[in-house]
């Protein structure tokens, strides 16, 4: 018997596919070395790879945003890196920690309001918009993404300075707390026939206006999202915010693939991913929404 959520299912589909008789002695779940090549010729992007540095993917402060499970974006990107062979290297940073500021991709993930001011208070004080020398991915989710943007308000509604990544705003909103299924179609310009429709979940009180410096991520054809007008999220080249979680990146296998794209510079072979777009199926019908 096995229990496994949609981050484990490509381990989980290479546990079971295995013969029997390959799979010598037990591990320890989690532990087993993991041998898989992408469909096609395998292993372009690792010979590619061989001569630098393993990729970074750096989750900030677990210990403080991962109340709603968007620490698994940084567990995606490293397993789908390493299942297309490309040396990868998973950091999860907890807030005692000093800021790495040398990371290829970092993702924040959401949180309640206290924490998520200790986090963006820490993140400016270490000059967090410094990461990568401008040349870092960075994937916030709500209250990642609010700390990316210029201010987010606190648990007592007081303004709080983000980071300022990101040229949006965000502030309480009158209306009931947004809770539930999120999905839109990505307007970003040249990502919208890859990325198509984005699902996920949200749960925030606050709304988020778009300043004149990003696209809106997508139209928001369930869901509340940003809540200022009918798109989510806001894009800023390589800087990505969102009220997405699900976690994101294991519900929308293709915004993985398109991030691990721009930090590595490299086109990714793909992965059997029928697992996931069953998921993805299952949750758009849910709400009526075409693929
Ligand atoms: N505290 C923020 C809000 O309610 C973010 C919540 C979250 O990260 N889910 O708007």
């Amino acid at each position: 018997d096995v229990i496994a959520n949609y981050t484990a299912f490509q381990d989980l589909r290479l546990a079971i596919e295995r013969p029997r008789a390959q799979r010598g002695p037990r591990r320890p779940a989690g532990t087993e070395p993991l041998e898989r090549s992408p469909s096609g010729s395998a292993g372009s992007a690792a010979r590619a790879r061989a001569t630098r540095d393993p990729l970074r993917i750096v989750v900030i402060y677990p210990d403080l945003l991962g109340t709603y499970g968007d620490t698994g974006n940084g567990l995606v990107l490293y397993n789908r890196a390493r299942w297309r062979g490309i040396d990868a290297e998973l950091v999860n940073l907890q807030s005692d920690a000093r800021l790495l500021l040398s990371g290829d991709i970092y993702v924040i993930g959401g949180g309640e309001d206290g924490p998520q001011v200790r986090a963006a208070a820490q993140l400016r004080e270490q000059n967090f918009h410094r990461v990568g020398d401008g040349s870092a991915v960075v994937f916030g989710v709500c209250a990642g993404y609010q700390i990316l943007g210029n201010q987010f308000p606190g648990a007592d509604s007081s303004i709080q300075r983000g980071v300022g990544l990101l040229d949006v705003t965000t502030e309480r909103s009158n209306s009931p707390r947004a809770v539930g299924e999120l999905a839109g179609v990505v307007t970003v310009p040249g990502w919208e026939e890859r990325l198509g429709t984005l699902t996920g979940f949200e749960n925030h009180a606050s709304h988020t206006t778009l300043g004149a410096g990003v696209d809106a991520l997508m139209e928001v054809r369930a869901g509340v999202g940003n809540g200022t007008s009918r798109s989510d999220g806001a894009v800023n080249g390589r800087i990505i915010g969102s009220y997405l979680h699900g976690p994101a990146l294991a519900r929308n296998p293709a915004l993985a693939d398109l991030l691990l794209e721009i930090a590595t510079g490299e086109r990714l072979e793909p992965i059997d991913d029928h697992e996931e777009m069953a998921l993805r199926e299952e949750r758009l019908a849910h709400l009526g929404i075409p693929r």
